[in-house]
This record gives structure tokens, C-alpha cells and sequence, in this order.
């Protein structure tokens, strides 16, 4: 058993803020057992103090594009079809470099390390080489990831042709293979989006999805053009998630995540609610390539599973503090524009945790049993000039924080350290 004494914040339901000033996490085995104002008269274990510091639970980023990490800020004044031809091709076919792709991703995992995203979900590419490279270099990290190999066999941009079913789900068998029992490091089927992949490879992910008890991931409703051409070529459908449910991939049994969500119809929430599918909000790709604003509002309402995404790189900032602002922000940008209410400072920061920690068990709280997954912020930098409740510290530091004030990252109760050396 061993104990964190410090500035205890966490949200264990959306409604509000637990602030626990003082007070010791008691850990046994990697989970929390519980917090107290002082510690048990028999406690023999280790205490870290960190004084006034406050302690977090760690974040989980629900959707990024490893590949597309070099293109982090370009391309924003294009709208999602014209960029993904125009940018994402070329910035995924640069980790056809081996050296290049193995800089890039020592580069992301220090910077997902420093933004204390301990839990991710990965969207790579269709290379299975570099998935399996990706993944065998996150292993080292000490941090958790969902990853799988992108399945599309008719891409509608490359190129290039698309693999065959048969070749296709080979490859991610033998992935999904290698990773079946590992703790940390998970396999997660893949495709592209409605549009690259046929119903027959739909359906083969997920009749693998359910029998391996893996997750799936795609995209769904992020942009208008996007969906009428969806809808075009499985005009057998009525809705876009008609397309992924039909196949199998859309929530029930197999576990899965859909990043945007932005143009849903009443009958698709209907389908994510009742199916249990998770929501990877994308505040800051939705702003940066024009797509739109979710109904978060709409979605907590009906009971919809949801969590923040950084979508690095159609978003241009892994920055969770930040991406909390930018859900509050377009939140009330939508309520001004004739949406429903603004979601709360605590919501936000519940999405970013708990929400999206979701996903992977018991991660994003520090109810008993949940992991002792944290970070440990100084924000002394934010309150030079006068002194503050727990509660405008939280505040400020949602508003002003980054990566600097994250001084300690912990993964099961032990810590992570940097996991590259920066060249
Ligand atoms: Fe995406």
C-alpha cells in the first residue's frame, strides 16, 4: 500500500468537481483503495507528499492519426475531403521512410508522454509494418493504447489500389494476433471511413471484432459532402450508421468508437445510444477543417457514451486542457446560435477523463478500484499574484494550463517517465 498526499480533483459523475483539499490517495496494487484526511493509524506503506500540488486523474484521447503528426496546422483552409486527398496521403506515405517514420514516433509518444494522454486510441495507416513498429514502440512507453492496422479495400483517394478482403484481414489477424494478451498495448480493428472499405470487410472486422472481444473504430457524420457521398455508394442505406450496423461494427457486441458525430440524425442517436457506441468529440478538428458542432448537449441528454479526441492531426493541439476549453467553447457557440445549454467547466473535464477512460475499464476517476492513473500539476506559475480556492485553481488551470504544469504522470501507481530521449 502507498499513499499520494496533495490537492485531490476529480469529476466521478458529470455533475461536479470533487475537491479534496489535503488529503492522501491510498493505493494497493496499482488501484485506488481510498481517500482520507489522514492516514490509517496502521498505515506502514510509502508517502509521497507533493504539497500544495494538485492531483488528477490522467486523460485518454479517444482518436489521433499517428501518421498524420507532421501535418499538425496545415492544410486548415480546406474543408475534410479536399484535405485528406490533398495532405493526409502524402504526410502517411513519409513513414514509408523507416528512419523517418521511427523519429516521428518517438517524437509523438514523448509529446503524448508530456500532455499526460496515458490512454489513447490510434487510427494509423494501412501499413501493417508500421502499425506493428508503432506499436512494439509503444510498448516501451509504459502508457496504454488501442492501435490497429487501417482496412480499406477500395480507397477512395490513394492511388494506389486497396488490398483485398482476404489480404486485408490476414494481415490485421496476425496483428490482432500478436497483442491479444497484452496489458497495455491493444488491438483495435480499423477502417477509414464508410467510403474506403466494402460491406464484405465490414462485416468479416466485425464477425473478428466479436470473436476476439475486440474494439472497432471508424469515423462517422463529420462532414456534410462526406455523408451524401456515403450515401451514394451504399444507397441501400438510409443513414450513414445504417452502413456500419448493418456489418456489425456499430456498437452491441463489439466495443466501438466513432470519432465526430457532428451531423447525426435523430434515428443514428438513437443507434449510438441504444448500441452503447462511444463518441470521440473532436472539438478542434471540427473547428480547423470547417466540419461543424457536435450536439454534445444532445448526446449527454439522451445518455450517450462520449470522450474527448485530439484528432492530431485534422486537430492541431494534444493539449487536453486545451481541447476541455475548445469542448466548453463551441458548446456555447452553439447554445448562442440557437443550440441547447453550454456544457459546464466539470462536464468537460469529465469527458476528458472519466468519459473517455471509459473505453479502456476502470481509468479517468479516483473511485475505489479505478486505476491510480494521474497527473500531478504545479500551477503555482498561474497564481503569482494572489491566492486562490481549489476550485478557481481548477478553473484557471483548464483556462491557461499545458503541458508545463504537468510535473509527474502515473500509469497503475507507478510513475512514467519520458519515454525517448529528445534528439
Ligand atoms: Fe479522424
Amino acid at each position: 500500500m502507498k499513499a499520494w498526499k496533495g490537492n485531490i480533483v476529480y469529476t466521478p459523475t458529470k455533475e461536479k468537481f470533487e475537491y479534496l483539499e489535503n488529503s492522501y490517495l491510498l493505493i494497493e496494487q496499482g488501484r485506488v483503495k481510498e481517500i482520507r484526511k489522514e492516514l490509517p493509524m496502521d498505515f506502514s506503506g510509502e508517502v509521497v507528499d507533493f504539497g500544495d500540488k494538485i492531483i488528477i486523474p490522467a486523460f485518454t484521447d479517444l482518436h489521433m492519426h499517428p501518421f498524420q503528426f507532421p501535418l499538425v496546422g496545415n492544410g486548415y483552409d480546406k474543408e475534410l475531403l479536399p484535405w485528406c486527398r490533398i495532405y493526409c496521403g502524402p504526410a502517411e506515405d513519409l513513414s514509408e521512410d523507416k528512419t523517418f517514420a521511427d523519429r516521428m514516433e518517438r517524437d509523438l509518444l514523448n509529446k503524448i508522454w508530456e500532455n499526460g494522454l496515458l490512454h489513447t486510441v490510434m487510427f494509423p495507416t494501412m501499413n501493417g509494418t508500421r502499425v506493428e513498429e508503432l506499436m512494439d514502440l509503444y510498448e516501451q512507453t509504459g502508457m496504454a493504447c488501442y492501435c490497429g492496422k487501417c482496412q480499406d479495400d477500395m480507397p477512395l483517394f490513394d492511388a494506389t489500389p486497396g488490398e483485398s478482403c482476404e489480404e486485408s484481414m490476414k494481415e490485421a489477424l496476425r496483428l490482432a494476433g500478436k497483442y491479444q494478451h497484452h496489458p497495455r498495448v491493444k488491438y483495435i480493428f480499423t477502417t477509414g471511413w464508410a467510403l474506403d472499405a466494402s460491406k464484405e470487410l465490414l462485416k468479416e472486422m466485425g464477425k473478428a471484432a466479436k470473436e476476439m472481444d475486440m474494439p472497432f473504430q471508424s469515423h462517422l457524420d463529420e462532414n456534410r459532402t462526406e455523408v451524401k457521398w456515403v450515401l451514394q455508394r451504399h444507397s441501400d442505406c438510409k443513414t450513414y450508421g445504417e452502413v456500419y450496423d448493418t456489418c456489425d461494427v456499430f456498437g452491441k457486441e463489439v466495443k466501438t468508437v466513432m470519432a465526430h458525430c457532428i451531423h447525426t440524425t435523430p434515428e443514428e442517436q438513437r443507434l449510438l445510444k441504444e448500441n452503447q457506441v462511444y463518441v470521440a468529440h473532436c472539438v478542434y478538428s471540427n473547428f480547423d477543417l470547417a466540419s461543424g458542432v457536435m450536439p454534445l448537449r444532445t448526446y449527454l441528454e439522451q445518455g450517450i457514451k462520449v470522450g474527448l479526441g485530439s484528432d492530431i492531426s485534422a486537430g492541431h493541439t494534444m493539449n487536453m486542457f486545451d481541447i476541455i476549453r475548445g469542448t466548453i467553447e463551441a458548446s456555447k457557440f452553439y447554445y448562442v446560435t440557437g443550440g441547447k445549454k453550454p456544457v459546464t467547466t466539470n462536464e468537460a473535464f469529465y469527458l476528458a477523463t472519466k468519459g473517455g477512460g471509459e473505453f479502456f475499464g476502470q481509468t479517468g476517476s479516483f473511485e475505489e478500484n479505478y486505476a491510480a492513473d494521474a497527473l500531478v500539476l504545479d500551477d503555482g506559475s498561474l497564481n503569482k499574484d494572489m491566492k486562490r480556492s481549489l476550485a478557481q485553481r481548477m478553473e484557471r488551470i483548464i483556462y491557461l494550463g499545458d503541458e508545463r504544469i504537468i510535473t509527474q504522470r502515473y500509469f497503475e501507481g507507478e510513475e512514467v517517465t519520458q519515454p525517448f530521449a529528445k534528439e
